[in-house]
């Protein structure tokens, strides 16, 4: 039995790296699992041999057109659908390791295809409306309010969960960055922090939460403005505007706000993918921005959910200049060339980075080129669009051919023309993934498999492209 320390949990973007995990290397499965959370455990207790893990859910073989059959067999037609393709979609990459994404990054350049993001129907509009906010700022001084989570641990008094409920989402958030563990300025942890929860419902934050407002549905920015308002002392009006919200707790909140000494708002898919979520961003980042001009230090702290979504948008910002949505098609440059959306200063910077096919930026492309059926065939890692994209949008894939290549059975997996099942990243295949906040963390192999990993089997099909 061998048993490993500081294991990163490859679950969600939290990235735990103080998991402790016992190994039978003779029967090549995980034994035992200490400090992660039910999701955590559930993970690592799915690795091993396909035999043994029949019940974890995973995809035992590969798979053609829904018949069981050979790797090479599977990876032939693989090669074959994307060699076809004059037009493929890349999409997913949240739950694979960065050097997976970066081949997968480099078949979408090489087939000049659409590349997207799960952060396409996530975060997306998060970027979009910061991107606008830096550009409008006064005297052009463009100002982001960042912490990595350490600092957030060390620092914070004020912690407010915003259309987020980390007891689903992240189990371990509260108890390992925001607040119950000790800090240098709250030495008794969970004592010397205040937890304020906004939310449509409640959620077991409530139950802890000094504080809980309920915001009707999409109306995020209106308590946002209003909070904004009350901190800037900017009293004209407000009343009105807060009208069928309780004001009370709208002012306690707003004081509380004031006399932190450090405050951070975590923002979840509640106000980022929700009803007026542009609207509400735009509110929530002058909010903070309203905090931070009276002196009081503030954070906004987008939820990532995929374990390396934030390695897919680094990797993206490195490479393209963009976070999201990549076009590398022919069609997409002579359109922006005709809209001369990229001036020559834009081109020779691209140069000195030495990109090899540009690409044009297209927020949502995903969903606009599947929605107007402009891919012919799709390669799907680290997602499931099927059960995460628009009805309408996802019907398009059942009409074009897909690759799926996924440790796991989902419904995108059921219904695709080609399945290569994959060893786990982070638990079966070692790489690299990046925590919510943009921390590069190593991730390990602890358990051998009879599955390749999810960049081996990429470097295999970009090889015979
Ligand atoms: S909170 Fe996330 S990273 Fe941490 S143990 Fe749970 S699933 Fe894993």
């Amino acid at each position: 039995m061998k048993v490993l320390e500081s294991v990163v949990c490859p679950f969600c973007a939290c990235l735990c790296d103080d998991v402790v995990v016992a190994v039978d290397e003779e029967a090549k499965r995980v034994k035992e699992v200490r400090n992660a959370c039910v999701l955590g455990i559930k993970k690592f207790l799915a690795a091993g041999s396909a035999a043994l893990t029949e019940t974890a859910g995973r995809i035992r073989k590969p798979r053609v057109r829904g018949k069981e059959t050979t790797e090479e067999e599977a990876l032939r037609n693989a090669v074959s659908i994307l060699k076809e393709a004059e037009k493929p979609l890349v999409y997913g990459l949240g739950n694979t390791g960065y050097n997976a994404q970066r081949i997968a990054l480099e078949i979408c350049r090489k087939k000049r295809g659409v590349l997207d993001i799960s952060e396409v129907v996530c975060h997306n509009l998060f970027y979009q409306v910061l991107q606008k906010h830096l550009a409008e700022s006064e005297g052009g001084e463009a100002k982001i309010y960042y912490a990595t989570l350490e600092q957030i641990r060390e620092k914070a008094s004020l912690v407010i969960y915003w259309g987020a409920n980390p007891f689903a989402s992240h189990p371990r958030h509260l108890s390992k960055f925001s607040f119950y563990p000790a800090g240098m300025y709250a030495l008794r942890g969970a004592q010397d922090r205040e937890l304020v929860a906004v939310d449509v419902v409640e959620t077991p934050l409530k139950k802890i939460a000094k504080t809980f407002l309920r915001v009707p549905c999409g109306e995020d920015w209106r308590v946002a403005e209003i909070l904004r308002r009350l901190v800037s002392g900017e009293t004209a009006g407000v009343r009105e505007l807060a009208e069928g919200l309780d004001f009370a707790t709208l002012s306690a909140i707003a004081t509380k706000m004031k006399n932190a000494f450090f405050g951070v708002i975590f923002v979840g898919l509640g106000v980022l993918a929700g009803r007026n979520a542009e609207r509400n961003i735009s509110a929530l980042l002058s909010l903070v921005e309203a905090l931070n001009a009276q002196r009081c230090r503030f954070v906004l702290f987008p939820m990532k959910g995929h374990f390396n979504v934030a390695g897919a948008v680094t990797l993206l910002l490195r490479e393209t200049g963009f976070p999201f949505s990549v076009d590398f098609s022919e069609e997409a440059h002579a359109e922006a060339r005709r809209a001369e959306v990229r001036d020559e200063e834009d081109k020779e910077e691209s140069e000195e980075r030495g990109e090899r096919v540009a690409c044009v930026f297209k927020p949502g492309v995903a969903l606009e080129v599947l929605e107007r059926r402009e891919v012919d065939a799709a390669l799907i890692l680290g997602a499931d669009p099927l059960a995460s994209l628009p009805r309408s949008v996802a019907s398009a894939l059942l009409k074009i051919p897909t690759v799926v290549i996924d440790p796991f059975e989902s419904l995108t997996a059921q219904f695709a023309t080609v399945v290569l099942p994959s060893a786990i990243t982070g638990v079966e295949a070692e790489d690299i993934a990046y925590r919510m906040d943009f921390l590069p963390l190593r991730l390990q192999k602890i358990v051998e498999s009879e599955f390749p990993s999810d960049a081996e089997i990429l470097r295999e099909i970009y090889r015979n492209l």
